[in-house]
């Protein structure tokens, strides 16, 4: 239950990619036959990934993951464009991929502003339109967040800034494959996908940059993906990440509702089964795989730990940041206290969890916070009233 973190490879993406490691092992680049035959799956996979966004296979740059291709989206057009300006706008509840990429820019030289967010997590609509300026050259705003699931109004926001004449990327790292994403309806300029987060392997992840936008390139060398990213091609990668988002595409209107079901069962038998606990995220605005929860009294380590030695694997945090001791950054913006941070646990469901699953994970929970709780000197001073 933590596959916001990373998801299986499914068994046709193994079955997909394995060819290109073993018979057709070409560099694409190569003019000869076996180069022309990788180039032939690459091919087809640009096309794949294209479609599942609605996007043209020449808008498609294939990176290393979704942190390069967040990385790629913002340094890329903060340098092509800062004689235009150097002022981005981003919220305040981003990966990291894509904060630690604006602090470095705040570094050297370029201005962000963070814009906030509400309890809920949901970004404020007033304060994003009131922090455009005259130097602003992109946004950069999540389509889903990675701990609380929220899912932001990027088709609005992407309609300002083009009001306001400025380039929009976003990170659809934990949007895509749970809900449709198509770039033409989104009207956005720039899209970050990740393999890994949708059943494709580590080390593969996708730019969309929209037709007439440049980006610098972050690796010189060679003339790869149309000389916006050297290096050769990950094939076998990228074929899997290509036929990932084929299946993915294939299901969604099946697995969505499937995992939303899921989702809800395990969080109101949380809900209704504790007391003092409470939802952290939207109630509705959310992807249907992604529950945040806290259970007041208890640490969310502590608790992660016990559901470890069950067999569940859940998450206090997102991964990039669980082994810091420190409250999340997320749950931090949205002004959720401390005591309510420390307990949150992040349940991620995925295509292969059932409601045996879930079953029994309402199953052994009880004891364990009953446990951690009959241990905090404090939750006994509550009951003793
Ligand atoms: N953006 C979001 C919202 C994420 O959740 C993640 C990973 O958790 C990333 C970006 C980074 O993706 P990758 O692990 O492929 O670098």
């Amino acid at each position: 239950m933590d596959h916001n973190a990373t998801t299986p490879v499914r068994a046709e993406v193994f079955e997909a990619m394995k060819p290109l490691l073993t018979d057709h092992w070409g560099n694409p680049s190569s003019v000869h036959w076996i180069g022309r035959e990788a180039k032939d799956f690459l091919d087809e996979a640009r096309s794949q990934v294209a479609a599942f966004m609605g996007a043209d296979p020449s808008e498609i740059v294939f990176t290393s993951c979704g942190s390069e291709s967040d990385n790629l989206a913002i340094k890329g057009i903060a340098t092509q464009y800062g004689k235009r300006g150097k002022h981005i706008i981003t919220t305040t509840v981003e990966h990291p991929a894509v904060f630690e990429t604006c602090r470095h820019l705040e570094s050297v030289g370029y201005a962000v502003t963070y814009v906030p967010v509400d309890t809920a997590g949901m970004v404020d609509m007033d304060e994003y339109r009131k922090s455009f300026r005259d130097d602003t050259v992109l946004v950069s705003v999540m389509m889903a967040n990675n701990e609380t699931g929220n899912i932001f109004p990027v088709k609005d926001m992407a309609a300002y800034a083009k009001e306001r004449r400025v380039l929009f990327h976003t990170d659809a790292v934990q949007a895509a494959g749970k809900i449709h994403l198509n770039v033409r309806d989104l009207g956005v300029d720039l899209l970050t996908i990740s393999g890994h987060k949708i059943y494709a392997p580590k080390g593969v992840g996708a730019l969309y940059v929209r037709k007439g936008v440049k980006i610098a390139n972050l690796i010189h060398g060679g003339h790869q993906e149309d000389g916006r990213r050297a290096g050769t091609e990950n094939v076998a990668g990228i074929v899997a990440l290509g036929k990932a988002c084929e299946l993915a595409e294939g299901e969604i209107d099946q697995l969505a509702p499937r995992l939303f079901g899921l989702r809800n069962k395990l969080e109101k038998g949380i809900l209704e089964r504790f007391d003092e606990v409470k939802l952290n995220g939207h109630p509705t605005s959310r992807v249907p795989n992604t529950s945040n929860i806290s259970f007041f009294y208890v640490e969310g380590e502590s608790i992660l730990l016990d559901l470890d030695l069950e067999g569940v694997a859940a998450s206090s945090g997102s991964a990039c940041s669980s082994e810091s001791s420190a409250p999340s950054p997320v749950l931090t913006a949205m002004c959720v206290p401390p005591e309510q941070s420390r307990g949150a646990l992040r349940f991620s469901l995925g295509r292969e969890n059932t409601v045996e699953d879930v079953d029994y994970v309402l199953e052994v929970l009880p004891p364990i916070i009953e446990r951690l709780r009959s241990l905090s000197p404090l939750y006994r001073r509550k009951k003793a009233g």
